[in-house]
Parts: C-alpha cells; structure tokens; sequence
C-alpha cells in the first residue's frame, strides 16, 4: 500500500503518541513496580492526548487483549498481559504499544533492564536494538522488503543469537497489521520492491536460545521453548523520498 503525504502525517501524530508512551513507561520501569502500573501509565498518555488504543480488546483465540501495552518479561518474546507480575532487579522486560490518532496506527516495542542486568541480558537487548536499525536501514526505495530480515538475521546470528520466526513485522496504515508480513529472517527471496509511501512496523525477537516458541494457557502469552532470555525492539517506518523516517522516535 502506497500512503500518500497527508495518510503519513497522521501517521506521524499517531507515530508520536506511541513514542510518549514508550518514554513515559520506560521511565517507569524498576523493581517493585508490577506491570499492570506501566498498562495504567500507558492508558494516561492515550486518554491525555485523545488516541485510542489499537491492542486494548484486540482480538485473541482465548478472547480479546485486555491491556493497552504488551508487557513481556524474560523468557516471554511477546504478548504478555499486564497484571500483577512486580518486576525485580535483574529482570529484562519487553513493552510493546500503539496509539490510534484519526484513524490511522503506530506500532512500536522496546526492551529494558530492570535495576542491575546480566552482561549476558545487556548484550541481548543491545544486538537486538542493533538488529531493528540494521533493518530499517534496508527501507529505501528500490530496496526489497526481505532485505530487512536479512539483515536482521545477520546481526542476531552473528552475535550467537537467535532471531524468532512465527512472529514477524507487518504492513501498518488504517489497520495495525496489514499486508506484507515482514519476516526478521532471510525467506530465500527478495520479495515485494519497496516505494515512497509504504509504511512498515519492523520488529525483530531476537532470543538467547533456540528460535522455538510456546504460547501460554492464556492464550496470549508467548515464551521461548528452553526457558532463554528473549527481546523485542519495534518501530514504525515511513519510506520517503529522503529514506526511512522512523515515526515512533520521540525526536521528531
Ligand atoms: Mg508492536
Ligand atoms: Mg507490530
């Protein structure tokens, strides 16, 4: 889908909701604070800035997403409901939020250190941040879409890592996820040519041990199959004319 100036300015405010909300909670974030508080910290920022929320009642095989953040710690890749788990030092924590704002979305996602972290826990989130501007690097015109999982794959892999492949990035406009799928690894082809105006939410998990996944009996939950750390950084990405602009930055 080819977005046209005015659909990615919208983009930009929805883009810069999310950003707030990243700021606001990754503030927030320290041992003895349960995750239900970020959801609620989240919650503030989208009602302040009259956004709505794109995962509260999303819907899930076990019903709708009751939260308006994904709070995964540890060994959970992703989709973690928030609640009553209370962070402690030495935990990592993945935070996945989005904002609508006149219809249209942003998607992004962050990993964080909980007090004092592993060295082992300090290299995994900073390869896989690494591993998302790899990617995004790979979003100018011309370029081919599975270039960016190439990419990202290499950076993960190189680090002795491994990045996950039931879960993948996505096409984002007037639906969170939309068409193309963007795989974080290498699929064996180039795949879609890209154009000013695609809009994309790139999202590497990158995990410790093995790429094998389980979704919990919530129905939401995802965890690593041996129990190893995993990370998730996520941002939303317009191609312009000028390259990727990252619309999930606080800075723009
Ligand atoms: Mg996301
Ligand atoms: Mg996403």
């Amino acid at each position: 889908m080819i977005r046209t100036k005015s659909e990615i300015d919208k983009m930009r405010k929805a883009g810069k909701v999310v950003a707030e909300i990243m700021s606001e909670v990754r503030a927030a974030i320290k041992p003895g604070v349960t995750t239900k508080a970020l959801d609620s910290i989240a919650r503030e920022v989208i009602s302040r800035r009259g956004a709505t929320s794109n995962f509260l009642n999303y819907p899930g095989a076990r019903g709708p997403f009751p939260a308006v953040i994904c709070a995964s710690p540890n060994d959970m890749i992703v989709h973690g409901i928030p609640g009553s788990y209370v962070l402690k030092d030495g935990d990592i924590i993945s935070i996945d939020c989005g904002a609508i704002v006149e219809g249209y979305h942003g998607d992004a996602a962050f990993t964080a250190p909980v007090g004092h972290v592993s060295p082992l826990a300090t290299k995994l989130i900073e390869v896989t941040e690494k591993s998302l501007w790899a990617g995004i690097d790979q979003l100018v015109r011309g370029n081919h879409l599975y270039e960016v999982g190439r990419e990202i794959q290499k950076v993960a892999e190189k680090a002795g890592f491994s990045v996950v492949r039931e879960y993948v990035g996505h096409a984002i406009g007037t639906q969170m996820h939309e068409e193309p799928q963007v795989p974080n690894y290498w699929p064996g082809h180039k795949g879609p040519k890209l154009q000013v105006g695609n809009v994309f939410a790139i999202e590497p998990m990158v995990n410790v041990g093995g790429p094998e996944t389980k979704t919990l009996s919530d129905g939401w939950s995802v965890v690593t199959q041996d129990g190893k750390l995993s990370a998730h950084f996520e941002h939303t990405i317009a191609i312009t004319d000028s390259g990727p602009e990252v619309l999930t930055q606080i800075d723009i």
